[in-house]
């Protein structure tokens, strides 16, 4: 069936909208959901595939579905996507909200403030993807950013300014860090901050520390 019973201009006009409503609201939701996916697409190209996809289907598999209204679809997603590309060249806080802004995660050592937070990643997840850029410590990073694509950039300081900072190899969830004695610099264990005295809280409210160290290695071994 190529056209269905009972076509008319006002069903036509509607089946627009609605592929506008749920193109829209689809791009909304994968924006929402955070950063790129597996396959490295951009919001805007995971949505249009998505919607040309089951745009596309229906009408392949379900013969009471009209194939001229699957391709008024089909052109309405390619149309939205041309409208929003569109729009993006345009507007800088429209290209920022589909595509995103890199995220800054690490400064100095000290993990930013909300920025894992804005990120939707948590502290395991950053040190995790820090340990293959052979960070041992926060006190050899000198910034992190989170990329638009997902990917992070790392960018740590030459050897000679690294200062001792918060553990983060090995994984603590394999081998905690040494507690430490009641002397030296400690590292909040939320932020990274280093702090001389650990009887005061950190900047960010934290009380908990590990001993701030340039090689957490030696500090483990040490007192294993
Ligand atoms: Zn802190």
């Amino acid at each position: 069936m190529l056209l269905g019973e009972d076509l008319s201009v006002l069903l036509l006009l509607e089946i627009l909208l609605r592929t506008g409503v749920v193109f829209l609201w689809l791009l909304f939701l994968l924006r929402m959901t955070g950063r790129r996916g597996l396959a490295q697409l951009s919001p805007l190209e995971l949505a249009i595939v998505i919607a040309l996809g089951s745009a596309a289907g229906d009408p392949m598999l379900y013969t009471e579905v009209p194939v001229l209204l699957a391709m008024l679809v089909l052109t309405g997603v390619v149309a939205l996507q041309r409208g929003v590309s569109w729009l993006m060249n345009r507007s800088r806080p429209f290209e920022n909200f589909v595509d995103g802004v890199p995220l800054e995660l690490v400064r100095d050592g000290v993990i930013v403030d909300g920025g894992l937070r804005r990120a939707r990643m948590s502290r395991e997840d950053l040190f995790e993807r820090l340990r293959p850029e052979g960070v041992e410590q926060l006190g050899q990073v000198r910034r992190v950013y989170l990329e638009q694509s997902g990917e992070l950039s790392v960018f740590l300081l030459p050897a000679d300014l690294v200062r001792p900072g918060l553990p983060i190899a090995p994984p603590w969830d394999v081998e905690a860090p040494h507690a430490g004695g009641l002397f030296g610099a400690v590292a909040c264990q939320e932020c990274g901050r280093v702090r001389e005295q650990r009887s005061v809280p950190c900047e960010c409210g934290e009380l908990a520390v590990y001993p701030a160290t340039i090689d957490p290695w030696q500090v483990s071994e040490s007192c294993g």
